[in-house]
């Protein structure tokens, strides 16, 4: 367990699909600030546990705490999280600067306090100068900085990003995984990170939580289970290049 009291909290999770249970009974302590990396192949449940997290599933059995409180029946939009997907899932209708308001215009946020926080994470970002573009007419790595843009606007305790360089090219994919580590060393939000790469992982987490078949294998620092790995699946996962 990582320092600092949990933010997010997974106590017996379970979650079936029809007659195939994807995630077994999975108990999960998230620290406060804590860059926590979910790692395995590709099917093994990782989005699965991110969106139970976020709300998007029912879940079939165990409950979700975040910040102390139980969540699992709440509103994704009431949950205190922003999640940044693969596939940016942005507006293509509106503006950059409409995709990063419209939440905040949904939930009754004054007009100087949406202009300021928009102002403050286009800073944060450096997408000032596309606030007036459609995401039609950005880049992939562009496109993802508006995704994270607006979790950050929503002032969110937790982000959780599914794969989120997935669909970059190697030289944006490394250049915005330092950005992600900037980001969370400037906000020091509790982050979770799902992945199937072992860079990204490696690079970024504080802890690394390796899965395979809807359990979790081994949780730990990434040195530790670089150098440990409790048995051989963990070992060769770890090993081999994606
Ligand atoms: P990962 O993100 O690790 O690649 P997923 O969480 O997407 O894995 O999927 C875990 C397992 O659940 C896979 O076997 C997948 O086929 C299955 N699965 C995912 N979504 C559904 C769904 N909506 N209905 C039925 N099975 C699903
Ligand atoms: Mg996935």
């Amino acid at each position: 367990m990582a320092a600092g009291k949990p933010s997010v909290s997974i106590k017996d999770l379970s979650l079936n699909f029809g007659n195939v249970q994807v995630l077994q009974a999975l108990n999960l302590d998230i620290a406060e600030g804590e860059f926590l990396v979910l790692l395995g192949p590709s099917g093994c449940g990782k989005s699965t546990l991110l969106n139970c997290i976020a709300g998007l599933l029912d879940i079939s059995d165990g409950q979700i705490f975040i910040n102390g409180k139980n969540v699992t029946w709440e509103e994704p939009k009431d949950r205190g999280i922003g999640m940044v997907f693969q596939s940016y899932a942005l507006y293509p209708q509106m503006t950059v600067e409409g995709n990063l308001s419209f939440g905040l215009k949904t939930a009754g946020l004054p007009k100087d306090e949406i202009a300021k926080r928009i102002a403050r994470a286009s800073e944060i970002l450096q997408i000032e100068p596309l606030l007036k573009r459609k995401p039609s007419a950005l880049s992939g790595g562009q496109r993802q900085r508006v995704a994270i843009g607006r979790a950050l606007v929503r002032d969110v305790d937790v982000f959780l990003f599914d794969e989120p360089l997935s669909n970059l090219d190697a030289k944006l994919r490394s250049e915005l995984r330092v950005e992600i580590k900037r980001l969370h060393q400037r906000l020091a939000n509790t982050m979770i990170y799902v992945t199937h790469d072992q860079i990204e992982a490696l690079t970024l987490a504080d802890r690394i939580a390796v899965m395979k078949g809807g359990v979790i294998q081994q949780l730990d620092a990434p040195q530790a289970i670089y150098n440990r790995p409790v048995n051989r699946f963990v070992a060769d996962f770890l090993g081999s290049p994606s």
